[in-house]
């Protein structure tokens, strides 16, 4: 089950600089950059770079930052069957600018499995409508042709198969291994350039008018919204 491991880092004169999860804190210790001075505390050997003071001062003043993180449901608070679950969904993320494509742990959320199947209406609902909205659709005879494509090179089928038929008629020759490969990556959508998904298309589309930031807000204020979570860590609306 997902929880937050709340491990602290100290700096080497031994005040707080931040948690991490466990993992980091096996990293620290594992590359010798630290050492476990109780559980779950790691202290650095190095006094780390702060490149943006103001930031950091910033942070310490969000409990966001300094109070642990309760392992529950941010909307229930159930304990139960939790998740960590990703706002912004991680094939949009996957296309943003490489200093937001990490460190974006206030886009992860715990959820309970109960409301993580509610809001999955939801969330697929506002996927639909930037389609929508960026006139993107589904061609269901590219989608077809596609998936046959994938099939056709993960199994031995006879050459009679209706797969083979199919890719035969939308091509206007039999495929070649080659055809295969180039239909299975193929995108199904129309309307995104040469862009190999709605995702990338819609990501370039606000990074092109610098307005990434807008994108993330659209998909936090969507989930609060829609889930009207009760059980936000305190000093999450107000971080950046
Ligand atoms: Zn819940």
């Amino acid at each position: 089950m997902a929880k937050y491991d709340n491990c602290k880092i100290l700096s080497p004169d031994g005040s707080f600089l931040g948690y991490c999860n466990q993992r980091r804190l096996d990293m620290y210790i594992k590359k010798n950059l630290g050492s476990l001075v109780e559980d779950k505390t790691v202290q650095l050997n190095y006094e780390p770079k702060i490149r943006d003071l103001d930031d950091f001062t910033r942070k310490m003043n969000n409990p966001y930052y300094f109070e642990p993180l309760k392992s529950q449901c941010v909307v229930c608070s159930s304990s139960n069957h939790l998740i960590f679950f990703h706002l912004i969904p991680k094939d949009y993320r996957k296309w943003f600018p490489e200093n937001k494509k990490t460190h974006n742990n206030k886009d992860v959320m715990l959820l309970c499995e109960k409301c993580h199947q509610y809001y999955g209406y939801y969330l697929n609902k506002l996927r639909d409508d930037f389609l929508r909205v960026y006139n993107i659709k589904l061609d269901q005879n590219l989608k077809t042709v596609r998936n046959y494509a994938k099939k056709l090179l993960l199994h031995e089928f006879n050459e009679n198969h209706r797969y083979f038929a199919k890719i035969t008629e939308h091509l206007g020759h039999k495929p070649s291994h080659e055809d295969l490969e180039k239909l299975s990556n193929l995108s199904p959508y129309i309307g995104i350039n040469e862009c190999s998904s709605p995702c990338e298309y819609i990501v370039k589309r606000y990074i092109s008018k610098d307005k990434i930031t807008d994108f993330e807000e659209i998909w936090r204020n969507y989930f609060v919204e829609v889930m009207e979570p009760k059980f936000l860590p305190e000093g999450w609306v107000e971080t950046k």
